[in-house]
This record gives structure tokens, C-alpha cells and sequence, in this order.
């Protein structure tokens, strides 16, 4: 399974320089497309598999280039500018005749070549920080292919390589690729299949069942539990979820981050015509600490950050 010259993947963005998404400095490949539709979701423009036309207003200088250009998408109103994303393409072609730099297209298709020269320019940081290259998104296991044939060359180009991951796909898909992945993150989003299928879209067996198999398979995974206020931070379902990681059996060390809950996603929302929902107010430092002790004394390897 390797790729040609002409197959692409949807990609949202590459980041260069992260510390928060695995060990060292890393490169962050973000995969367009997620089966899952998380309310909270941090990334709202990678869920659809298809680009969406991204509109910032806070640099939009009203300056009227984009109805010019694109008149079935954009109209000029007293309030400002108005978008029609139904009709956009995803051409690009607004986006170099911006004059505030207020457009952007979530997503772009991608070659191998293109996506590994991209992970190549770090190589140097990767040496002196012990980092690598994280797979991310949207779900990067949706489009397995082109993961596994980046997966395979960043092993051969000896770059540590780690996967951030709900799970919900075939396990067929991780049984494909998880030999040649030196670290995941897993999400846990609830225990409760119906609160999960109605704040995600989807119920959690099939992720709890593949996190079971991996867990027998690989050495290196860390859980991360996402605090969204009234939805999972109820300390009976943090109970749960951390009752669930310290009962696998398996080969990794078992490591749970619980992660405080932030607002930082709104402008994202608007720039793509999506209401922002804000779950309240991100935890005090008091209730942070309060929730780690407590989890603490139920198992000893859980970090709240
Ligand atoms: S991306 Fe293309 S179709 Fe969409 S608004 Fe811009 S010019 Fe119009
Ligand atoms: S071209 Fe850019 S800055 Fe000008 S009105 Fe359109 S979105 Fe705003």
C-alpha cells in the first residue's frame, strides 16, 4: 500500500514547532474529515470531509475585493460582509485577492511528497528535542492509506512518529498502521454510550472495544480526557473513565491526562458560520487540584493539566 505521485489526502493545516502534541518539538500534520462531530471540538473546520470557506472577522477591513471576485458567494451588507458557503467551490481564488487576510479554505488536497517535505524541514529539531511528527486532525485513521505510507517513511527516515486519535474507525485501520507508531494520545470523550452518541453523534463501543485491542498491542498510549463542563466532568464519569484505563490489560504503561476545559475555539466556530457553544466557565485551579487528588487516590497515574 504505498502511494503514487498522484494520490492526495485532505489536509487541514501542518504546524511546525509543537510542545503540547507528544515528546519534544513536533511537527503537526492535521487530517481533514472526522466520523465523530464533537460539540466542543477544538478543530471544527477539519470535521467535514470537504474544505469550508473560513472568514475572520476581526480582519475583515470590509475593502469589497471578495464580492468582485466570487459574486454568488459574497454580499456586501451595512452590517458587512455576508457568505453564502453553499455556493462556494472551495476554489481559493478569493483568498489572494483579500486585502485584511481574512480568508482561508479549511482544507487542501495534498501528496505524499508534499506532506513529507513538510515533516522533513524539521528534521534538525526533532534531533535536539527528541521530537517527531504527530498525526492529528479531524481523524487522521479516515484516511489510512496516506497515513500508513508517511507512517512507514518517517520509520525508514528513523522520525518518531505518535497518532492523536478518537478511534472510532474499523480496527482493521489501526491493526494496519499501529507497529509503525511510536506513541498515541486516545481521546476518552464519556463513558455513557447515549451521552456520548448525543454530544459526538456517535455511541463509544466501538472506540472502548478498540482501545482494549490496542492496549494488548502497543506500548506506549495515553488517554486524554477533554473536561467540557456539564457534559463529562461529573466526578462519577471521571471515575469511570479512569476505573476503565486502570482495568486494561496490556502491554503499555497506563497514563491519563485530564485536560482543563477553554473557550479558545470560538473564533473558529464564527469564521465558519457555526454557532459557538461555551459549556461555562474553565475550572478554578482549586477544583483542578481538588479533581486530582481525588482521581489520584483512585490511580496513581493520572495528570491534570
Ligand atoms: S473559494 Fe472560490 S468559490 Fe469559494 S468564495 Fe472564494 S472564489 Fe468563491
Ligand atoms: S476581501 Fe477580505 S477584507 Fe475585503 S471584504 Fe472580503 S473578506 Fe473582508
Amino acid at each position: 500500500m504505498t502511494n503514487k505521485m498522484s494520490d492526495t489526502a485532505n489536509i487541514s493545516k501542518i504546524t511546525h514547532g509543537s510542545t503540547e502534541d507528544g515528546r519534544g518539538i513536533r511537527t503537526v500534520v492535521f487530517f481533514g474529515g472526522c466520523g465523530l462531530g464533537c460539540r466542543w471540538c477544538h478543530n471544527p473546520e477539519c470535521i467535514p470531509p470537504e474544505p469550508i470557506l473560513m472568514h475572520f472577522e476581526n480582519k475583515c477591513i470590509s475593502c469589497g475585493q471578495c464580492v468582485k471576485i466570487c459574486r454568488e458567494v459574497f454580499g456586501m451588507t451595512a452590517e458587512g460582509i455576508v457568505i453564502d458557503r453553499t455556493k462556494c467551490d472551495g476554489c481559493g481564488k478569493c483568498i489572494s485577492h483579500c486585502l485584511g487576510d481574512a480568508l482561508a479554505i479549511s482544507q487542501c488536497k495534498m501528496t505524499f511528497e508534499k506532506i513529507f517535505e513538510e515533516i522533513e524541514k524539521d528534521k534538525s529539531y526533532y534531533k535536539y528535542s527528541g521530537g517527531g511528527v504527530t498525526f492529528s486532525g479531524g481523524e487522521c485513521l479516515m484516511q489510512p492509506k496516506m497515513l500508513k505510507s508517511l507512517l512507514k517513511k518517517c520509520a525508514t527516515e528513523g522520525i518518531n512518529t505518535c497518532i492523536e486519535s478518537c478511534f472510532d474507525v474499523p480496527y482493521e485501520v489501526i491493526e494496519g498502521i499501529y507497529q509503525y507508531v511510536n506513541s498515541f494520545f486516545i481521546d476518552i470523550k464519556h463513558m455513557d454510550p447515549d451521552i456520548h452518541r448525543y454530544y459526538t453523534g456517535r455511541g463509544n463501543g466501538r472506540i472502548l472495544s478498540n482501545i482494549r485491542k490496542i492496549f494488548q498491542n502497543h506500548g506506549d498510549i495515553t488517554f486524554r480526557i477533554p473536561l467540557i463542563p456539564g457534559v463529562n466532568d461529573s466526578m462519577e464519569n471521571l471515575e469511570k473513565s479512569v476505573d476503565f484505563v486502570a482495568s486494561l490489560k496490556g502491554k503499555s504503561e497506563k497514563r491519563i491526562e485530564v485536560l482543563k476545559y477553554n473557550d479558545l475555539a470560538a473564533p473558529k466556530y464564527r469564521s465558519i458560520g457555526r454557532n459557538f457553544v461555551n459549556f461555562g466557565k474553565p475550572q478554578s485551579d482549586d477544583e483542578l487540584s481538588h479533581l486530582k487528588t481525588h482521581l489520584n487516590s483512585l490511580y496513581e497515574n493520572v495528570k491534570v493539566i
